[in-house]
């Protein structure tokens, strides 16, 4: 027997049960983007690798080593292109932007992904995927410090709208090309005589990457980042002004938020505004973002200033289900079609009836395969939890042949309620309380329901 395949580790099916909160995380998603303003873009998973190594790289989370990356085929003029799957959203709206000309829009062009596949090339080790999906948005062409808050706010919108508690806010400012520079040369002053007794990485960081210092996890130089100097005692004026400002929106909008000096970027493009949301549940961080007003000019647009963040999807399902958040489980058919006996007739008689529920919207199942009974999900737990309510009062004909005679039996003791078309032996158990056929009324051969408001025809 040949083998039987499974999927590349580190790469998850999403797998019908997990879909509501899927559905639940782009429903509020998508909602909320709306309500701020901020419009759909999907970009390619492949770009040019080049593309993703000039905004990533050495100091970010994002090294060029766990790109997906690989030679493509060799085009007319015999060149073969490296191609890398997309491990991050934003290299990919910005260039987008740039290509089709969105500058010449109105400034600020706010832009939303959803569910996008990312990939990166990780061990994976405890839970680590190598795909996964963001939810994440992008406002670019302005630097107003409003949009700063917006964003913010929006994220503060969106977890709020999936039920999640206990997420605080944090952010920071890191200055810009005019201040950091001398705040970088302060961090470096101040570590020097501590970096024989740094660990091995920030002995690393201190020469490729001084900001990444105040990343450092290890124990031993916690005591260091505590007491290293602040980037917000340097900030230049106009740095402090755009981040009183972005302070003073979000108390408008009502987010709690809190300073943390330690939320640093490893990169030049990055500017100003930086944030973070942890649930205070696990302390693990839901996401980053942050303004990165020089990234356009790297990939060879004019100065551009913009603002963003990516959010785990998978990341927040966890969480979502950590705070026991329900979704809301997919929806039951509101019609169950059964029939009894070998002849070719009751079966299509039950198509028929199914035909006639699903062609009036009635979301409906039917037995298939001969088999005589409802499939063991229909009458567990979610069948009586659907018919807890009272039992549905059915006046109904399929069949303009039976005349005014009503070959419908109503089974009433039965959970849920079934309705029997005698001489068809075709059984329709109705999953919805006391709403599905409310009303009836005949007009010569066309039987008229109500059904949930909506006046059908059963012929
Ligand atoms: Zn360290
Ligand atoms: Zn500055």
């Amino acid at each position: 027997m040949p083998e039987q395949f499974k999927a590349l580790q580190g790469f998850k099916d999403i797998l019908p049960n997990e879909q509501p909160y899927w559905r639940m995380v782009e429903r509020v998603a998508v909602e909320v983007a709306n309500l701020y303003g901020y419009r759909r873009i999907e970009t390619p998973i492949l770009e040019e690798t080049t593309l993703f190594a000039r905004t990533t790289g050495e100091g970010t989370d994002i090294v060029e080593k766990e790109m997906y990356s690989f030679d493509d085929r060799a085009d007319k003029e015999g060149n073969r292109p490296n191609l890398t799957l997309r491990p991050e959203g934003t290299a990919g709206v910005v260039r987008a932007y740039l290509e089709h000309g969105m500058f010449q829009l109105a400034q600020p062009v706010k832009l939303y992904y959803l569910n996008e596949p990312m990939f990166r090339h990780e061990r994976p080790q405890a839970g680590r995927v190598r795909e996964h999906h963001q939810f994440g948005c992008e406002a670019l062409g302005d630097g107003d410090p409003a949009i700063d808050a917006e964003m913010i706010a929006l994220l503060y919108d969106f977890y709020a709208h999936l039920g999640l508690k206990h997420i605080r806010v944090f952010i920071n400012s890191i200055g810009d090309g005019n201040c950091r520079p001398q705040y970088i040369e302060i961090l470096k002053d101040y570590y020097r005589p501590l970096l024989a007794e740094s660990c091995r990485d920030c002995q690393v960081r201190f020469y490729k990457n001084p900001l990444r210092l105040l990343d450092c996890k290890e124990p031993q130089d916690q005591p260091k980042i505590a007491a290293a100097p602040k980037i917000l005692d340097y900030l230049c004026e106009p740095c402090r002004e755009h981040f009183d400002a972005v302070q003073r929106f979000l108390r408008v909008y009502d987010v709690p938020y809190e300073l943390d000096p330690l939320i640093v970027r490893g990169l030049d493009y990055y500017t100003r505004t930086v944030f973070e949301f942890t649930s205070d549940i696990d302390k693990l961080a839901l996401n980053g973002g942050g303004r990165y007003d020089g990234l356009a000019e790297i990939l060879g647009g004019a100065h551009t200033p913009g603002i963003g963040f990516g959010a785990g999807i998978e990341r927040i399902i966890l969480e979502m289900k950590r705070q026991k958040i329900t979704s809301p489980a997919d929806e039951l058919p509101l019609a169950f079609v059964v029939y009894f006996g070998k002849s070719p007739e009751y079966k299509e008689a039950a198509v028929r009836t199914v035909a006639a529920l699903r062609h009036n919207s009635i979301k409906t199942e039917m037995a298939y395969g001969d088999r005589m009974r409802m499939p063991k999900r229909m009458t567990g737990a979610e069948s009586s939890r659907i018919n807890s309510s009272a039992l549905v009062r059915l006046r109904m004909l399929l069949d303009p042949l039976c005349g005014n005679s009503f070959p419908w039996e109503i089974i009433q003791d039965c959970t849920p309620c079934f309705i029997r078309q005698h001489y068809l032996n075709v059984i329709v158990p109705v999953y919805l309380g006391n709403s599905l056929f409310s009303t009836l009324r005949r007009k010569g051969n066309v039987i008229r329901c109500t059904v949930l408001n909506r006046s059908i025809s059963l012929e």
